[in-house]
């Protein structure tokens, strides 16, 4: 675990700080996707809202978490697989909530078919989330 947080650091040209270290370290372990106050119970009372955040957001800028919309207007966050870099995301998977324990989770081999729109509409982003039980709830 160690090691891998480190490489991605490196990777992505990023210092080691402990807030970087401990909030990777939450990802790589988790099995679906955190929201900002998933974190912060997480982390307990290490990090305030802002290094949080601003730790978030390096991640999403460098290509190493992405966000997942929700219909509660909150945000998730999850880890990146492979090809995403620095501004460039490719994360057109779908995400599975489930109603019952309310996890979110990548399904990074579905991808999302393409919709073809009607003329005059250009779209910039497509996003797919389906609901029902995971494995776990079944
Ligand atoms: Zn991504
Ligand atoms: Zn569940
Ligand atoms: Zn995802």
């Amino acid at each position: 675990m160690e090691a891998k947080i480190d490489e991605i650091l490196k990777h992505n040209q990023l210092s080691v700080t402990g807030s970087r270290k401990k909030i990777l370290e939450l990802f790589l372990s988790s099995a679906g996707a955190l929201a900002h106050s998933d974190i912060e119970k997480k982390t307990g009372e290490k990090f305030d809202r802002v290094t949080i955040y601003r730790t978030l957001n390096t991640f999403l800028e460098k290509g190493i978490i992405h966000n997942i919309p929700t219909p509660d207007n909150s945000v998730l966050y999850a880890l990146c697989i492979d090809n995403c870099s620095e501004g460039h995301h490719h994360d057109n998977h779908v995400h599975f909530v489930c109603s019952s324990c309310g996890n979110t989770t990548c399904l990074q081999e579905i991808t999302i078919p393409v919709v073809q729109l009607p003329r005059g509409f250009l779209p910039e982003e497509f996003q797919m989330v389906v609901t029902g039980l995971c494995k776990a709830c079944q």
